[in-house]
């Protein structure tokens, strides 16, 4: 009678772990799906904000080269007499940076719109644009009258095909095509003398991927490869006749681990090449930080063109060697998109009563930047523009802020009342059955929970891990990693409740015991990852928000997706912690029962 009651509390309780495997499972599919369909609801294309006065451009062309996760320090160390070349007769920046998720396609957006992710709403490599956007963006404003041209991966067609007058890519996984894009640039540069021309070498960021990272060999001679194209462009443009006017700029949509991949905020995965070359650039080295989202606006700088609409940062004016007019003229054309952006999300987020005097202020202070401008005094235009974009960006910052905490409130509510009715008829259950309740399978099962959640994290830690996506190369990587520490965890587990089994559990059908306690406590450990969860449920709605992602909100929402996919893992091999139990409280028993010498 008592082994049946044994075998229905076991069976039950696998039961229950197999349910609480498949809701995580699901909810991992909804968050996963939820980043890769991502919509950022909150996008604002503005219309066209027209500069003040017409512009003489500072050149004629731009040829933006990126170097798919190229590291700066590894570029530095690498043979690369191309880029070298572009270091000493222009501007090298020592601490340029990429935003998360630090991706290719979010950061392929960035340096076209001038926008981060949180705005550009791409935040995965997967999303399917078909050539726009939503957005306005530099080959948009080009295209507007120019040639615009792409040399490289189908990505860019996949973001700004629609603005794009001519390219050359190819589709998909393809390795070793640098040597080909390289080719496919100098024709684009010999047939149309491209307005802009944006060419994506890839070959780097494959190598680092399967060679296991950057600290690889593979790595660093792909860099290399990639500068010999860079060296066969820039004879290109010579030969056309157009290099000295021509703004040459090689930067790199992310950086890479030594041993890992990127995706993350390590400081090796956020910092990426930038350098340039051409007419009015300095000769400098920049040890400022500056950012992805300054290259778009440095280019309509150049170019003399409109700023585009979804900027969030702002242009590298230092690097030109220019008169206060054109500069103070940017500056007011960037402080008056600030202006516009932040009514418009006023709009979005019911809040433009609420700031009714604030808006009236600043359109006064846009006027008055205006009429200083127009009255020649520049520099104290500049200087007014840069107050309000300052103010403007604060104000943007504050309003996102009060809509991100609305909503965390709401949902708040809602997981404290499932926690009250998941809650309310436990406590009523245990309480009637009380007499009934194995305190003694009970209180070892919280054993066993807390053995793996200690073995599980020591070798979680141990191993070097943390939550980013950078730490793994290749997704085979994640999935050994994982498997192991959820191994480890178990172990642990079954390895306490095998130890203790003799003093907690009296002999009687032991071993049954000992199998209930073992699943019982893992049904406990799941229970606590849901806890986490909701907890991340709460912060993030498991969508990833119009505020995702900005920094290390990435990290976190990672460590959810780990979560729940430890959970699964957990109900898969869930065996092993009851055998490893059965197996040490057998040999506890042996070695007490040995007599004596
Ligand atoms: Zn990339």
């Amino acid at each position: 009678m008592s082994r049946l009651k044994y075998a229905a509390g076991i069976v039950s309780l696998a039961l229950a772990l197999v349910a609480f495997s498949t809701v995580s499972i699901s909810m991992a599919l909804v968050a996963n799906g939820s980043w890769d369909d991502y919509k950022q609801p909150y996008k604002p294309n503005l219309p066209p904000v027209p500069l003040l006065d017409g512009v003489a451009p500072l050149g004629n062309h731009v040829v933006l080269v990126v170097i798919d996760g190229a590291r700066p320090d590894i570029v530095e160390e690498a043979d690369t007499p191309n880029i070298d070349w572009i270091r000493e007769n222009g501007t090298w920046f020592n601490n340029a940076q990429c935003f998360t998720p630090s991706v290719s396609a979010p950061g392929a957006a960035t340096i076209g719109t001038g926008a981060k992710s949180s705005i550009s709403g791409v935040t995965s490599n997967l999303l399917e644009l078909n050539g726009d956007i939503g957005i306005d963006n530099i080959f948009k404003i080009v295209n507007e009258t120019e040639t615009t041209a792409v040399a490289g991966s189908s990505e860019w067609m996949n973001l700004y095909g629609d603005w794009i007058s001519v390219n050359k890519t190819i589709e998909g996984e393809t390795l070793d095509m640098d040597e080909v894009i390289g080719e496919y640039a100098v024709s684009l540069i010999e047939l149309y003398k491209p307005k802009l021309l944006l060419v994506h070498l890839y070959d780097t960021d494959h190598a680092g991927h399967k060679y296991g990272g950057a600290a690889s060999d593979e790595y660093k001679q792909q860099i290399t490869g990639a500068d010999e194209e860079i060296g066969k462009i820039i004879q290109a443009l010579n030969n056309s006749g157009i290099l000295e006017e021509t703004l040459f700029i090689v930067t790199s949509d992310h950086g890479f681990l030594d041993k890992g991949g990127h995706g993350g905020w390590e400081d090796d995965v956020l910092h990426i090449l930038l350098t340039m070359r051409g007419p009015y650039v300095k000769h400098l080295e920049v040890d400022e930080e500056v950012f992805q989202d300054q290259i778009a606006t440095t280019v309509s700088f150049f170019l003399g063109y409109r700023l585009p609409t979804g900027l969030t940062g702002g242009i590298l004016f230092d690097v030109f060697d220019v008169d206060e007019e054109g500069k103070a003229m940017y500056q007011i054309s960037l402080a008056e998109i600030k202006y516009k952006q932040f009514q418009w999300f006023a709009e979005q987020f019911n809040v433009k009563e609420q700031y009714e005097d604030t808006n009236s202020t600043l359109g006064q202070n846009v006027t008055s930047a205006k009429q200083l401008f127009v009255q020649g005094e520049y520099s104290e235009a500049f200087s007014s523009a840069e107050v309000i974009e300052d103010d403007c960006e604060n104000l943007i910052k504050t309003v996102w802020e009060e809509k991100h905490s609305k909503e965390i409130s709401s949902r708040l509510q809602m997981v404290s009342l499932i926690y009250v009715a998941a809650l309310v008829p436990t406590i009523i259950i245990a309480f009637v059955f009380r007499r009934k309740i194995d305190w003694a399978i009970f209180s070892t099962a919280i054993l066993g929970a807390i053995g793996y959640l200690v073995g599980f994290w020591t070798a979680f830690f141990a191993s070097g891990w943390y939550f980013s996506i950078s730490l793994w190369a290749s997704p085979e990587e994640y999935i050994s990693g994982a498997m192991s520490f959820i191994v480890a965890g178990l172990s642990v587990s079954g390895l306490a409740i095998g130890l203790t089994a003799k003093w907690t559990l009296n002999e009687k059908n032991r071993r049954g015991k000992i199998v209930l306690a073992a699943l019982l406590g893992l049904v406990l450990v799941v229970i606590v990852n849901m806890i986490y969860i909701s907890f991340y449920w709460v912060k993030w709605n498991y969508t990833l928000d119009w505020y995702f992602p900005e920094g290390r909100a990435w990290g976190d929402f990672s460590s959810s997706i780990f979560m729940l996919a430890q959970n699964a893992f957990v109900s898969v091999l869930s065996a092993i912690s009851p055998v490893v139990a059965l197996i040490t409280s057998r040999m506890v028993t042996k070695l007490s029962k040995k007599p004596k010498p």
